[in-house]
Formats: C-alpha cells, structure tokens, sequence
C-alpha cells in the first residue's frame, strides 16, 4: 500500500527541527538536514552521510525529495544552453543559460505552461498547467550554476524570471524560491542580480513594494496604448495601463528601484510615431529604463519584427527625452531558446 509521503523541501528550517524533536532526537538533526537539502542539493537521502543509517531510513519513510531532471539538455551556436527539465509529475518546463562576456544569466519559469495570453509568445499556447513550487524554481538554479561552474568556469552571476509562466501569477512560491536562492543557507546570491519580470499585474506589483523585495522589476510593456496593448496582450483589458502606472508609480515610490521596460516592436502593430510618443510618456512618471527586445518568430508570420528605421526613430526619440535605452540581440534562437520561444519543442 503507498503511503503519501511530504515533499521535505515544503518543511521550513523550523519545522524539520520540531519533526527530529517529535522523533525524540535532537532539533540539530534538522539543521544538518536542512543543509544538505539546500545548500548541497542533495537528490537523495542515501547521500547524507553525517546522518546514522537509521535516521535516513526515518527520512526516506516519511518523506520525498521531488528534484527536477535535467532530461535534455542543447547547446546553441552562440554558447546558450537550453535545459528541458523535468518535475515529479511528468511534466516539463524549460530553463535557459545564457553566457556573455563575464555573465551568466540564468532565464528560469516559473509556472508550467502559462494562464495570460500574449499573442506573440509561444508559451502562452501551452496554456497554464500548474505552478513551480519553491523548490522546482531553486533546482533550476542550481542546475544552471552547475552548467556555468562545468562550461564556462565560472559561478552563475544573475537570474531573470523571464522563463515559461508569469511570476506574479506564483507570487509565493517564487519569493519563497528567491529567498533560498539569496539566503546563506542556500545559493547566498544577491537579491540585485535577480529580475523579475512581469507582463503586469498591479495588485501583485503593489504586494511586492509593500513587502520591500531587493530585487529588480521588468515589465513587459510592448505599447503604452491600451487599444494596441490589449489586442497583443488580451488581458490587458482587466489590468489597464492606468492601473498599471499607478501600481508602477507606488512601486517607484517605496522602493526607489528604477524600473525596465521590456518591449518588441512590430510592424503595423507599434511602429509609428504615436506609439514612441506614448511610450516617452508612460516612461515619465517614475526613473526607468528601456531594453528593445529582438522579436522571435513563433509562427506563420502574423508578427513581423519592425524595419530599422521604425527601431532607430525609437531609439532617437527615447534617447531625446533622457531615457535609456537599449537594443537586445537574442540569444539561443537556433534550438527555440530565445525570449516567447519556450514551448517544449525538443
Ligand atoms: N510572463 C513574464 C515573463 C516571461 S516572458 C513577462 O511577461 O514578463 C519574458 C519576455 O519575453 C517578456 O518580455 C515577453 O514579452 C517576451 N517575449 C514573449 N514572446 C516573445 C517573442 N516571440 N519574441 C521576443 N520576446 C518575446
């Protein structure tokens, strides 16, 4: 008969401290397990050697330990690493090293699938199945750090959750995850080298200002026209750029965190004159940034990445008004790792 065992990383520090206490051990035990769960990422109980056999045996009867698998893992031509990783369940999820000059960047998901609409990205066809808990967001991490310490020499040295699914669409689990992943008790990364980015949601963004998170913020924006918006990203009819701003202007004023706006430019969608106008305007009201993303083709043709001259009258009119601005090329686009590419084709 099987038993339902507890996924042991749910169990806080404290909590497997009180279990070895109730097991009429001592509360140090929990410590020792604890380490080996997080700071040593242990697959297995077998593996925690300064434990007696018996005290495994206890674990391995009460609990699992649900670690991802890294089932394939394909390198692309400019050194982007893409990993398919698989969870307990069967399901997948995508994660992506991507190696600059001196930086690691590692592009994690959050959800598997995703429940928002865009248009243009390839995950949101997958639909949302379920979220990442804390532990299969951190494992993916680590993975990455291992891939960078293995092929490149060197630790990982910044994250973006800007993987399969909507972070603020899984708060908790992915703050849980970031504060393992900057704890000393667990990957001890500074909480300045993670970005989260969001398509928008302005209750969660206010929650995160309230809750005084460390790291940065990146918005998805693609127009700063709610007509235009809405018709790339439906669900900007219930979250309005009017909310948005406002969310985005109280975030600013708690945090004083400059903001980045992640933004595509398409032909015939928002490529005029209006559209650059509008988004001078929306980035007024508190300090931000602009990164132009490349736009990678997901389908038959229905988006078209806008000319040169529509990019550089952007650029001209953002860099006029005192904005930063930056142009992204894409990385991994050959094995379908690139931004809106991440679908599980592999
Ligand atoms: N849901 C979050 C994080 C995942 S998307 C968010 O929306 O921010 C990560 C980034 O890739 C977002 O800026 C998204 O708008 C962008 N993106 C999606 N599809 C894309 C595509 N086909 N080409 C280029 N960028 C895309």
């Amino acid at each position: 008969m099987e038993t339902k065992k507890k996924d042991i990383r749910a169990l806080t520090r404290e909590q497997l401290r009180g279990f070895f206490v109730d097991q009429g051990d001592r509360a140090f035990r929990g410590n020792q397990v604890y380490e080996w769960l997080w700071q040593k990422s242990a697959h297995s109980f077998d593996v925690m050697t300064n434990l007696s056999k018996e005290t495994r045996g206890l674990l391995e009867a009460n609990f699992v330990i649900n670690h991802i698998r890294v089932d394939q893992m394909q390198r692309s031509a400019d050194g982007t690493i893409k990993n398919a990783v698989r969870l307990h369940d069967g399901l997948v999820v995508e994660s992506v090293l991507i190696p600059t000059a001196n930086r690691t960047t590692a592009c994690v998901s959050s959800q598997v699938g995703c429940s928002l609409d865009c248009k243009f990205c390839a995950t949101a066809r997958l639909k949302r199945m379920r979220n990442l808990n804390p532990d299969e967001i951190y494992d993916q991490v680590v993975a990455i750090d291992n891939e960078s310490r293995l092929y490149f020499d060197r630790p990982l040295s910044n994250i973006v959750f800007m993987g399969m699914g909507e972070p603020l669409m899984n708060y908790n689990n992915v703050l849980k995850a970031i504060d393992k992943i900057t704890s000393p008790a667990g990957l001890g990364m500074s909480p300045k080298r993670i970005t989260v980015s969001t398509s928008g949601v302005p209750k969660m963004i206010k929650k995160m200002a309230d809750d005084g998170v460390k790291f940065k913020l990146a918005v998805s924006l693609h127009s700063a026209i709610d007509e235009i918006r809405t018709s790339i990203m439906p669900f900007n009819a219930t979250f309005t750029l009017t909310d948005l701003r406002e969310a985005l202007q109280y975030w600013y004023n708690r945090t004083k965190s400059r903001i980045t706006y992640e933004y595509v430019v398409w032909e015939g969608i928002n490529d005029t004159q209006r559209d650059v106008d509008a988004l001078v305007d929306f980035c007024k009201f508190a300090p931000s940034k602009v990164n132009l993303i490349e736009y990678n083709p997901i389908d038959d043709g229905q988006f078209q990445q806008a000319s040169k001259t529509a990019l550089d009258r952007y650029v001209g009119t953002l860099e006029e008004n005192g904005i930063v601005v930056t142009v992204r090329r894409s990385r991994g686009k050959d094995i379908d790792a690139a931004c809106g590419q991440l679908a599980n084709k592999h």
